[in-house]
């Protein structure tokens, strides 16, 4: 395996993978805290053995919570939770073989770096000897072999995130639960044990449940993305499905930006979507599961990606693509060094085109008449506008006809 050279160190490679991941079922999970609202709305999924699987979403959206539940930190107030088939719902914490690393789950700041990760073997009651050999061995792996004596305080941050990790490594956990575990690190860090995170999971098989808000860390590390709001998971699939095939505005606005362009179905052609836009432009659109259930003049709101949305060239012969092909003027323009960010005047509206050809002396002046095109695949309908989360909507008292 090729991996870049990071000044964090890099795990010692003679150790040969070992399958320890189980899969972790979660079904129908509700959680409201005393007699408040709901916090957790009908969470369900699996974490394959092996998998690398993120709950994504906004601040305030479930995902600590639902973490906890999986933990045995929090009492679900409704739901089941299952390791390889078996309900694990009346086990205390220490009962459930989860290796746990909470953002403020710190190490013990009095205890060396062994004795930390020799803390959880002690609390199990194995023997001296054992604990000693099994922590070092934990702590050779995450390639911090000559601080074994050190203090937490003694080390970097990402050095204690490392310490962190081999404490919930040590005892052969059957899943790890990580909840933001590099959130108060600076990036350079963070990306440096993004990268070791990712290379322990493969290493060890282990099943991974992680919890962040930050999208590209989630598109980063992830297997699966099981994308939060509002308590529930609206959509839950590969990073490149949630990024390139959103199902509804809240989860492509949250995984980077997009282009909603109102229209309406027209009807169906070939393999695509019908969709007439604002102005009366006809343009077409990746059929949607529901599509063929779709009435003809119902409202609908497309998304394109602004890196999907090509200039036109004015000379030469342009290349028109199979989505739509829009008229507009340049509105701003601004470099960001590897694109530049178009604001196009059209349709109505103000749309963000993001290209990698631009060039201080062919740059598009402000009012310059533009034309846009883009393809019908990387148009993609959302669900109804009313289907969007209630954190979209006005705020609402809600959970008392659900006890
Ligand atoms: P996230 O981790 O996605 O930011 P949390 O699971 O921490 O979300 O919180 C979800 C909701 O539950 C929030 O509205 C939060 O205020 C509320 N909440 C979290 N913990 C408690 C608690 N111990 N008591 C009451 N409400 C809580
Ligand atoms: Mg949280």
């Amino acid at each position: 395996m090729n991996r870049p050279v990071r000044s964090e160190g890099v795990l010692p490679a003679r150790h040969a993978p070992r399958q320890t991941g189980r899969q972790v079922e979660v079904r129908n999970l509700w959680k409201s805290y005393g007699r408040g609202a709901y916090v957790v709305r009908d969470v369900s999924f699996t974490l394959r053995r092996g998998e690398f699987l993120t709950l994504l979403g906004p601040s305030g959206s479930g995902k600590t919570t639902s973490l906890m539940m999986v933990a045995g930190f929090e009492a679900p107030s409704r739901g089941e939770i299952l390791v390889d088939g078996r309900d694990i719902a009346d086990r205390p914490p220490e009962q459930r073989n989860f290796g746990v690393v909470f953002q403020g789950y710190a190490l013990f700041p009095h205890m060396s770096v062994l004795e930390n990760v020799e803390f959880g073997l002690r609390m199990k009651g194995v023997s001296t000897a054992d604990r000693r050999r099994q922590a070092i061995e934990m702590i050779d792996k995450v390639g911090l072999a000559e601080f074994t004596s050190r203090k937490p305080r003694e080390l970097s941050g990402g050095q204690q995130q490392r310490v962190a990790l081999a404490r919930a490594l040590v005892f052969e956990p059957d899943a790890l639960l990580l909840d933001e575990p590099l959130g108060a690190l600076d990036r350079k860090l963070r990306e440096n044990l993004q990268a070791e995170i990712k290379d322990i999971q493969k290493r060890f098989g282990i099943s991974i449940l992680f919890v962040t808000h930050d999208q590209d860390e989630a598109m980063m590390m992830s297997d699966r993305i099981a994308v939060m709001a509002d308590g529930r998971i609206v959509q839950m699939g590969s990073p490149a499905e949630v990024y390139l095939h959103p199902v509804t505005s809240f989860v492509a606005g949250f995984l980077g930006e997009t282009n909603l362009l109102p229209g309406s179905f027209k009807g169906i052609d070939g393999s695509h979507a019908v969709i007439e836009f604002r102005e009366g432009v006809l343009g077409r659109a990746r059929l949607p599961a529901d599509g063929r259930s779709r009435a003809a003049g119902a409202a609908v709101l497309v998304s394109i990606r602004p890196e999907r949305v090509h200039l036109l060239p004015t000379n030469g012969r342009p290349h028109v693509h199979d989505g739509a092909t829009v008229q507009g003027s340049v509105t701003g323009c601004t470099f960001l060094g590897r694109h530049a960010r178009y604001l196009v005047q059209s349709l109505d509206q103000s749309l963000a085109v993001s290209t990698t050809e631009w060039s201080p002396d062919a740059a598009l002046p402000l009012g310059a008449p533009v034309r846009l095109t883009w393809a019908a695949e990387d148009a993609q309908i959302l669900g109804e506008p009313d289907a969007a989360p209630s954190s979209l909507r006005p705020a609402r008292v809600d959970g008392q006809g659900e006890h």
